[in-house]
């Protein structure tokens, strides 16, 4: 009882001052490590101390984070299947050699090319208005002349299941479904206009996947069920959702004429493997990774240039620190995560055989603001361990247990391997996420070079302990 009104209390206080804490920075996990063990994760405190230093103050840092703005308005944008991403890959691999790690190799993977071509909507009725559109990914183009229907807005997958199809056959569904959180929410991005569709839209659109807007659509990628038409689908903003779900209360007939041309194939992009061979054990993997692919819009620097510089960048720097853990430090650049995390599932396909000689997989895909800790996935002894070393990192050492850590690494951490994702003080993260919003003035060098450091020290301690990540 004692305990309980404490932590309310403790709790209260906390809510009050800084939200982004949790009072037990460990969840609710039991752990009985050995003296030993503790003992010895302990001892890396100078260590993971002296990689800090000289990531952040002694500059190593500094040119990282020139390297990567340099990298970013360079390149911008980089979809998957565009020649400027193989670019970019190219850059990277040059970029590894030239800071000293010959170490980097790729492996070819076949990824989806779908290139954005003229794209408008134009309001007819209540009255003419422009309707600033971006479509989603993969999306078949209308005809020429545009597809021009009546709207019907729809709140939720349930309401459309609810709606007799008569009220849908031929119409516009736009999904006005508000955002929650991104995992609830994106569904009616990458399923939208496949349920639309079944119930016989001529196309369909959804409010923007962000919960704020300075009036930005925001693309990302769809995926048509087999045997359903293919009907042409992007989104709005939450401004325009907004407007047309009034008209629509105010039992106003809307009419858009929608345009969208687009071309498909198939190309040949590459993986991107940076190794820190590791002294004892070379043989086995501690995993760090990010995404070099983009959307076609912004530039790519938050999602997910800042993911993919400072995964590269922890084997680079350890070995220009001369430290050599007992495992391999293995970087990948993961190519074409944003159609459907393409990339890693030809990764895990190609190294099905050998995934037990990887210990542990990190993924950085959800920002690169100030650093808070790790999401992590794995046994409980695995959590426990992770749980330990953080502690060398306070005040970065929250760790949370959302179950699904990651994007691309999520099909790894499936197979049972243990994992973490970044977490990093995020909040606003979806608000530039897929739109024209996501350029370098997004980033902060002092965020980026601090979750670089983290990135790198952890990254290393996981590699050297004598102890491989257990599995149960
Ligand atoms: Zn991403």
């Amino acid at each position: 009882m004692y305990l309980m009104i404490l932590t309310i209390f403790v709790l209260t206080i906390h809510s009050l001052t800084n939200a982004k804490y949790i009072v037990n920075r460990y969840d609710d996990i039991k752990c009985n490590l050995d003296t030993k063990l503790i003992n010895e994760i302990a001892s890396y405190k100078n260590v993971t101390r002296m990689i800090m230093d000289e990531i952040i103050a002694n500059g190593h840092g500094h040119n990282m984070y020139q390297q990567y703005s340099n990298f970013i308005d360079t390149f911008g944008a980089r979809p998957s299947g565009s020649d400027i991403l193989e670019k970019s890959i190219d850059h990277m691999i040059n970029l590894t050699i030239q800071n000293g790690l010959p170490t980097v190799q790729t492996e070819e993977v076949e990824v989806p090319l779908w290139v954005r071509g003229h794209e408008s909507v134009a309001m007819i009725k209540p009255h003419p208005k422009n309707i600033a559109v971006i479509g989603l990914g993969s999306s078949v183009s209308t005809p020429p002349e545009g597809i021009t229907a009546e709207v019907i807005v729809i709140r939720s997958f349930k309401e459309l299941e609810k709606t007799d199809d008569n009220n849908i056959k031929g119409k516009i569904v736009l999904f006005d479904a508000h955002y929650i959180t991104y995992g609830n929410t994106v569904r009616y991005r990458s399923q939208g206009a496949s349920k639309a569709s079944k119930k016989g839209a001529v196309a369909s659109l959804i409010r923007s996947i962000t919960p704020f807007s300075i009036y930005s659509p925001h693309t990302g990628a769809q995926f048509y069920e087999a045997n359903v038409t293919k009907i042409p689908t992007a989104a709005i903003t939450l401004e325009d959702a907004d407007l047309l779900r009034r008209f629509q209360d105010q039992g106003e007939k809307i009419i858009l004429n929608i345009k969208m041309f687009n071309i498909h194939g198939l190309k040949k992009s590459r993986n991107t493997i940076v190794d820190l061979k590791g002294k004892e054990y070379p043989e086995k993997f501690v995993i760090v990774s990010g995404h070099i692919d983009s959307w076609d819009v912004g530039q790519g620097a938050m999602d997910d240039g800042g993911g993919m510089i400072i995964s590269w960048f922890a084997p680079v720097i350890l070995n220009l620190l001369h430290l050599k853990p007992r495992r391999t430090v293995r970087a990948i650049l993961w190519t074409s995560e944003e159609p459907g995390l393409i990339g890693a599932a030809a990764y895990l396909n190609k190294h099905i055989n050998e995934l037990s000689n990887i210990n542990f997989i990190m993924e950085s895909d959800e920002g690169t603001f100030s650093p808070q800790g790790l999401d992590v996935a794995g046994s409980n002894t695995a959590r426990c361990i992770i749980a330990e070393i953080l502690k060398l990192f306070s005040p970065v050492d929250k760790m949370t247990n959302s179950g699904g850590p990651g994007s691309d690494i999520t099909l790894f951490v499936e197979k049972g391997i243990p994992g973490a994702s970044l977490l990093n003080e995020n909040e606003r993260y979806f608000w530039f996420h897929h739109s024209e919003g996501d350029t370098m003035n997004v980033q902060n060098n002092v965020d980026v070079i601090d979750c670089a450091a983290f990135w790198a020290a952890i990254s290393y301690v996981i590699a050297d302990i004598s102890i491989d990540i257990p599995r149960h």
